[in-house]
């Protein structure tokens, strides 16, 4: 009797029965038409990564108006926003305030008109893409609702703007820049991401690997350039660098173990200028993904071997051997990982707060995400990553849940149903942060 009402009340403090009020519900429903004009403002003005200023600016006024400390210029242009309410656990808090380089096609009257220049020095119009628009949104919201309910938890709230996701640079940047040493050092790490692949409204999660490991190769291959009337007097790059590309395909096909998934894929391929010059050299820029240590290594150590060893076997001099190497723009993101803890915990809560119907377990994918790095910092912490559904209904109706007929994050169509993530996504990241500092 005693265990049962103690766990009604635990159950009743944070997930009111649904006949009861439900407070946290309806202040962020009061909330939503003040978030939806801050995502409005920050969907027509993206920044590129590294470059989020303005959208920084917007998140560390909040906060201080909410009467967080906060710091700026943290891993270039990151925000901490630091609460201290005693004792407790240290929860991270993330947002990612990066977009795209990409042209908005949505047709939205707050469609971006912006035009940026990219790491790559190429110019370019900028979109919020892959809905990080709906992350900061949301970490205004959540800022809003913990600072008001600080009298019900206990503990350190560090909640971080972060710049730099879609390179890969942010989390290494504010971690190097003393993220877990000028400011509390986390024991939870919690962030969500809009999805292109749920219904709106609905959270998905997935226990230990989320995301992948995202290695960028860049692979130039180098042969004798010549006249295409001769090649007797040439070594043709060309022929060379589609062997590589055939070989490499057995890399996941012949050589990793089935259970463990890999991809290799060569996204770009260029060689050459006119029809009758073999060239000096190609270009293959690919992309390799994996979740584990051992199947990454398998696939960027076969990577090098088979370029080299196709090299040879074309007759390209020792001096003259492929150069396999890194890409530098696109840093490497180690894959992400799902303590169990953490992540059994917050889903019993979501089920108690969204029900059965609204809280969904989905496969694993092979995007990657430098969110991981806050957990591979410190893998003594606890560490969770879900996903908020941002497919309007009747879209999601239309194409029958088929996902192969919707737009994917980083299209230019990508138009998530931002309230249904907004207010979704705060009810879950409140409900997942009271579930690690909520006084018990
Ligand atoms: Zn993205
Ligand atoms: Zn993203």
């Amino acid at each position: 009797m005693k265990t049962m009402l103690s766990a009604l009340l635990l159950a009743g403090a944070l997930v009111p029965a649904a006949a009861a009020a439900d407070p946290l519900a309806d202040q962020v429903k009061a909330d939503l038409p003040s978030l939806m004009a801050i995502y409005r403002d920050l969907h027509a003005n993206p920044e590129l990564s590294m470059q989020e200023r303005r959208s920084a600016g917007i998140l560390a006024a909040e906060a201080r108006r909410l009467g967080f400390e906060v710091t700026a210029g943290v891993g270039k242009t990151g925000v901490v926003a630091v609460m201290k309410n005693g004792p407790g656990a240290v929860l991270l808090l993330r947002a990612d305030m990066d977009a795209l380089p990409v042209v908005e096609q949505t047709g939205l009257p707050f469609a971006s008109t912006k035009k940026g220049t990219s790491l790559a020095g190429v110019e370019t119009g900028i979109m919020h893409a892959c809905g990080h628009d709906t992350h900061m949104t949301t970490w205004i919201a959540v800022a809003r609702r913990m600072a008001a309910m600080k009298g019900q938890w206990h503990g350190t709230l560090v909640m971080i703007g972060q710049p730099g996701e879609e390179t890969g640079q942010g989390a290494k940047a504010m971690l190097d820049d003393g993220l877990y040493t000028r400011f509390p050092r986390p024991t939870h790490e919690i962030a969500f991401h809009d999805s292109a692949s749920l219904p709106a409204g609905i959270v998905g999660w997935t226990p230990g690997y989320a995301l992948a490991n995202v290695d960028s190769v860049d692979l130039r291959v180098r042969g004798l350039g010549g006249h295409g009337a001769y090649p007797q007097a040439t070594r043709d790059p060309i022929v060379l660098a589609s062997r590589i590309v055939v070989a490499l395909q057995t890399l996941v096909s012949r050589e990793n173990d089935p259970q463990q998934p890999g991809v290799v894929t060569v996204g770009s391929f260029h060689a050459g200028a006119k029809h009758n010059i073999i060239p000096d050299e190609a270009k293959l820029l690919l992309t390799v993904r994996s979740y584990t240590d051992q199947t990454r290594k398998l696939l960027l150590d076969g990577i090098a071997r088979i370029a080299r060893g196709e090299a040879i076997a074309a007759g390209v001099p020792e001096d003259r051997m492929p150069e396999v190497g890194l890409n530098v723009e696109n840093v490497f993101t180690p894959a992400t990982f799902n303590t169990e803890a953490l992540t059994d915990s917050t889903v019993a809560l979501f089920t108690r707060r969204f029900g059965e119907a609204r809280v969904r377990k989905v496969a694993a994918s092979m995007a990657g995400e430098d969110f991981s790095r806050y957990w591979l910092a410190d893998k003594g912490t606890q560490s969770l990553i879900f996903w908020v559904g941002g497919v309007p209904k009747e879209k999601w109706e239309a194409a029958g849940g088929d996902t192969s007929k919707l737009p994917s994050l980083h299209s230019p169509y990508w138009a998530p149903d931002a309230e249904a993530v907004i207010g979704t996504a705060t009810e879950a990241m409140v409900t997942a942060a009271m579930g690690v500092l909520g006084k018990k």
